[in-house]
């Protein structure tokens, strides 16, 4: 998604508004005090229907209710109002292509308050193309970001609150200062933790390998895609638990799972070849299976997907 991205509508207050109209005060909750919770999700472009099919659409709801919770931004989001609001936008848009949807909701006034008669809660949700990045195939360069993930004590990682990416956007700026593509951080017990992202999985000897929920990461709807296939494909049961640091230069292939870059091999960790330096051949069987997953349409198996209700004509 390039910054230059703008798309003509977006989903705002209620319906589809011309991009320039969805503005909010600078005297607001969310911008004194970050009060915003969001989620990434994505609609995979079925050319044989002409209509996009949205993957883990409950999930990605479920945990934007969840993160709402926890800050108390009050709402009263359904699957089915997000996915009315998609549709319309898809519609609009008339995007025949993969996109990239970002439900946010916000405190437009309400400090600290947990009480909904004087908070008001915003609601936006834009739509973006997605290009696959190329890295998916030639993989990243990571470093190990010297800052520390914040814990479930300081701002908890399970909460996809927008506050939150101030922690992963220094890691980020130290990767781009390296001049590596990612930072992986390490929790305040000197584990690995994710990226600002994605979740990690790590190769060595054919086991598996990640970060267990607990370690401070966002619970990736990825992460648990690639369980399921690595369990089900693979017959490997992955392995949850703390890893250390000089696990990702031990390992034989390393690889990032998250929403936009769905199955991204890592080839190097501070300048380290991982395993022959370029991406593994379970990394590489596994982004088959979850692409063929993604990808599956009305022929979907696994329950992941679900269908737009309008198909997209060519304009
Ligand atoms: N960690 C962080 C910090 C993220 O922002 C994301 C992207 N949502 C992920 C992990 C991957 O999560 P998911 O697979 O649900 O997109």
């Amino acid at each position: 998604m390039s910054e230059l991205t703008r798309p003509d509508y977006i989903w705002f207050d209620g319906a589809v508004r011309p991009w320039s109209q969805a503005t909010v005060h600078v005297w607001s909750e969310v911008v004194l005090r970050a009060a915003s919770v969001f989620e990434g999700m994505r609609g995979y472009w079925c050319p044989e229907e002409s209509r996009h099919y949205f993957l883990h659409a409950d999930a990605h709801v479920q945990r934007l209710k969840e993160s709402a919770r926890v800050v108390r931004i009050p709402n009263d989001l359904t699957v089915e109002g997000v996915l009315r609001g998609v549709n319309e936008m898809v519609s609009a848009l008339g995007y025949r292509e993969d996109v990239y949807i970002r439900p946010t909701l916000y405190l437009e006034r309400g400090r600290y308050t947990n009480d909904a008669d004087i908070s008001d809660t915003g609601y936006f949700m834009p739509v973006f193309p997605v290009p696959r990045s190329e890295t998916i195939t030639t993989g990243q360069s990571v470093i190990v970001s010297s800052w520390r993930r914040s814990g479930d004590d300081t701002a908890p990682p399970r909460v996809k609150a927008a506050a939150n990416y101030y922690n992963l956007r220094l890691a980020r700026l130290e990767a781009e200062a390296a001049g590596a593509d990612e930072a992986i951080l390490l929790n305040a017990a000197g584990k690995v933790a994710e990226t600002g992202g994605a979740a990690v999985f790590l190769v060595r000897g054919g086991r598996v390998v990640t970060p267990a929920v607990s370690e401070s990461i966002l619970d990736s709807i990825t992460r648990r895609s690639a369980i399921e296939l690595l369990r089900e494909t693979a017959g490997i049961q992955v392995e949850e638990r703390p890893v250390d640091r000089t696990e990702l230069y031990q390992a034989d292939e390393v690889f990032l799972t998250g929403t936009l870059c769905e199955i991204t091999p890592v080839v190097s960790v501070d300048r380290l070849a991982v395993g022959s330096g370029s991406p593994g051949a379970l990394t590489k069987a596994l982004q088959d299976a979850y692409y063929a997953a993604c990808r599956a349409g009305g022929g979907d198996q696994r329950g992941w997907l679900t269908p737009a209700e309008a198909v997209v004509p060519a304009r």
